[in-house]
Parts: C-alpha cells; structure tokens; sequence
C-alpha cells in the first residue's frame, strides 16, 4: 500500500471526487485518457436539475447538497462556469417531482401566461458552463496537490494494485 486514492475517470465526477479527496488531505491521483474538454461533462448543458436518477429515495438530498455547494460558487461566474438563470421548464407538473422540490427556492407551477401549452414549472436554478467548471476543478486539484495522469484504465484491478482505494468514475 503506497498510501494514494486512484481515481478512474476525468469528468466531472472524477474531478470533483478527486478535489474533495485532495481537499481532505489525500494523496490523490486521477487517471483519465485526455483532457476534460474531450469528455461528455464538457458538452452537457449543465442544469441543476435531479432529472431520471436513480435511487429515487437517495437522490433528492445528493441534489440538494450539490444545490448548497453551487450556491456557493455563483458570486464567482466567470472562474467558477456557475450562475442562475431563471425560467420554464417545459411539460414538467409540480406534483410530479420529489419530496427535494419543496426545498427549492421559488420553484412553482407556471402560470397559463408563462407557459400555456399546460404543466410547466417556473424556476430559477444553477445552470453551469462546463468548459469553465471543468477548467476550475482541475485548478483546485492541482492545487491541493493532486496529479492528473493520461491513463487508459484497462481493469480496475489495475488501478487497486498499491493503491489506498480506488473511486471509479
Ligand atoms: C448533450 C448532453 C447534455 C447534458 N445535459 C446535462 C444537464 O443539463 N445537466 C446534467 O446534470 N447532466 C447533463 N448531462 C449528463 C452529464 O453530461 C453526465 O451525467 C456527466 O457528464 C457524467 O459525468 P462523468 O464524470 O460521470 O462522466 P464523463 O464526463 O463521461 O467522464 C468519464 C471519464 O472517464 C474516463 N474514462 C472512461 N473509460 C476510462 C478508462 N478505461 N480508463 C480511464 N479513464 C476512463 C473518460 O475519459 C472521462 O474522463 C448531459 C449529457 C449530454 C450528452
């Protein structure tokens, strides 16, 4: 054992893993083939929003928790890629979504002038520019002494052998 958390993958699951990990005063090393920017996190749009994730009963309170923590970072756009933008979302009844629904701020059914096909929620929510976060978490790793490395991972039997633990993103 050398001590080092492995972490498999450079998106934004990975990244952030891995700053909370370095963060928290671990030895860490994140393995990823290429750049941030050449991932799927780098071409999502980036809205806050528990959307199709499973499981239902667990979800709510991760997505609150990441609400909490991007409330942070939105006095700093420009470095952190996050704001709030407000809006419609389409198709999408009140009564339809979570017990985390009622924790956030000013989300309600749209009124018929907002949107008048039917059920649509008026909201103002986290909406993240990728490229920039992605950017912004590397910056944070490597400064909490992390080390990135362009690695294919092949088993994760690979990634354990020495290693602390092994988070697989
Ligand atoms: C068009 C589009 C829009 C989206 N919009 C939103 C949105 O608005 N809001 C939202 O919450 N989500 C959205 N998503 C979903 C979001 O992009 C994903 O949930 C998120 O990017 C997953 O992040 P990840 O870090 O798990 O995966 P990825 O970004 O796919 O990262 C996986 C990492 O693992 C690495 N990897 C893979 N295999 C290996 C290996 N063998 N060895 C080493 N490394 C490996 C990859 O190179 C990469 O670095 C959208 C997705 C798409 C495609």
């Amino acid at each position: 054992m050398n001590g080092e958390t492995i972490v498999v993958g450079g998106g934004v699951i990975g990244l952030t893993s891995a700053v909370v990990l370095a963060e928290a005063g671990h030895r860490v090393r994140l393995w990823s083939p290429g750049e941030p920017g050449a991932t799927t996190s780098a071409v999502a749009g980036g809205l806050w929003w528990p959307y199709r994730i499973e499981p239902e009963e667990r979800v709510g309170a991760w997505a609150l928790r990441s609400l909490e923590v991007y409330a942070g970072l939105l006095d700093r756009p420009e470095e952190t890629g996050a704001r709030l933008v407000s809006g419609v979302h389409a198709a999408t009844p009140l009564d339809g979504l979570g017990a985390w629904a009622a924790e956030v701020d000013g989300l309600r059914a749209a009124t018929e002038a907002e949107y008048t096909p039917g059920d649509g929620l008026w909201a103002r929510l986290p909406v993240l520019d990728m490229p920039a976060h992605l950017t912004w978490l590397l910056g944070r790793l490597e400064a909490a002494g992390g080390r990135v490395e362009r690695r294919t991972v092949t088993s994760l039997a690979e990634a354990a052998e020495g290693a602390r633990a092994v988070v697989n993103c």
